[in-house]
């Protein structure tokens, strides 16, 4: 059988190099042999594990934050809860446990989950199950109803959607491609030179060699959900790794079994992500009318929501099992951990009041 690499390189050698979005579309998404579309990638045996696969904690306590939004905004009803590629369903799984303490938000609610993984909707369907909820799958943000105020989490999804690269090269920007290297190899390439958006250009003079970032889909992804919270109400939560550019620096990132990778080798079977850069999501947010908070470190957004206390009564309750609680919450909130790296924003009504969790 064709590997995708074999696909990729039939399609160069037909086409031209391509662009580096182009690539890690199809090494993450191809319809039968792409990444996420083939497997279930997560957890200790898989490739990299996430923050609510680390600890029920995460999900609990955004589930706690979403609730007391909820009540702090008029408890509207009927809501939408909708999570962007929601891995194995543990964050979902988990926020909705913690909101059992609000029966008639529970009543309120419908579960949309925005996957495009055969795999993944059927790990997770099987945690929704376990607490007994409904949800509805999509394919893309689009396509979740859009008629009532929406609650919406988005965990290391946008780190997975294909990203541009502009690189420098004698004074000018290029597209960044990807060529044929010979069989069974990729490497980068350059097209003709262009100009690159006012907007991404940092303060200091670009060098040979330096690299734009940018994401399209991200963009479109973000204006369209602040449309719908401009117009309706809610809140959404963006978490990341990522920074706030403009700035230089190609973040495109290999992850394979634990371990960075050769980002152009094993197309399909590597994780590639490239950082998110949350100020053009923060001016889409804006552009509709929106407020943008944040970002803030997940160290400090965990921190404000309670992680420390909620670990201790858990530890108490499972004494058996308090050096995992004090581990799995080091590493949610340390800095040299995941608690500078990854970043929170919320984009909610203008007007509305604050999340818990963005205090000064
Ligand atoms: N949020 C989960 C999983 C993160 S992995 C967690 O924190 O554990 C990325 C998730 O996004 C996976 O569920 C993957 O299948 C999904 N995904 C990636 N690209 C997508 C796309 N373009 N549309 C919908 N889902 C996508």
């Amino acid at each position: 059988m064709n590997t995708l690499a074999d696909e990729i390189a039939a399609l160069i050698d037909a086409e031209g190099p391509m662009p580096v979005a182009t690539f890690m579309g199809l090494a993450l998404g191809h319809p039968t042999k792409g990444y996420y579309i083939k497997q279930d990638p997560l957890g200790k045996a898989g490739d990299f594990i996430t923050a609510p696969e680390i600890s029920q904690m995460f999900g609990e306590l955004i589930g706690v934050c979403f609730a007391d939004y909820w009540q702090r905004t008029g408890a509207p009803a009927p809501i939408r809860l909708v999570e962007l590629g929601p891995g194995r369903g543990t964050l979902m799984a988990d926020m909705i446990r913690a909101m059992r303490v609000l029966p008639q938000m529970r009543e309120a609610l419908s579960v949309h989950l925005v996957e495009t993984s055969p795999a993944l909707r059927e790990r997770q369907r099987a945690s929704l199950d376990a607490c007994g909820q409904q949800a509805t799958w999509h394919n893309s943000f689009d396509q979740v109803p859009d008629d009532a105020p929406l609650f919406l989490v988005a965990n290391e999804f946008f780190d997975a959607l294909p990203v541009t690269q502009f690189a420098c090269h004698a004074g000018k920007f290029h597209l960044r491609t990807i060529a044929n290297d010979g069989p069974g190899r990729f490497r980068f390439a350059l097209s003709a030179a262009m100009k690159v958006p006012q907007e991404l250009l940092p303060a200091q003079m670009p060098q040979d060699g330096d690299i734009l970032e940018t994401c399209p889909p991200a963009c479109a992804i973000t204006g369209e959900i602040a449309r719908r919270i401009a117009k309706s109400g809610g809140i959404a939560l963006i978490i990341d790794y990522g920074h706030e550019g403009p700035a230089f620096g190609d973040t495109l990132q290999a992850v394979r079994q634990h371990q960075f990778a050769p980002v152009l080798e094993t197309p399909g079977d590597a994780d590639l992500t490239a950082h998110v850069d949350f100020t053009p999501l923060k001016s889409e947010a804006q552009r509709h009318g929106c407020i943008a908070l944040g970002t803030v470190t997940q160290g400090k957004f965990l921190r404000d929501l309670g992680l420390e206390a909620r670990a201790a009564r858990l530890a108490q309750a499972h004494p058996e099992s308090a050096q995992d609680i004090a581990a799995a919450r080091s590493r949610l909130m340390d800095d040299n951990e995941m608690g500078r790296l990854f970043k929170v924003m919320a984009i909610i009504q203008a007007g509305a009041p604050s999340p818990a969790g963005f205090a000064a």
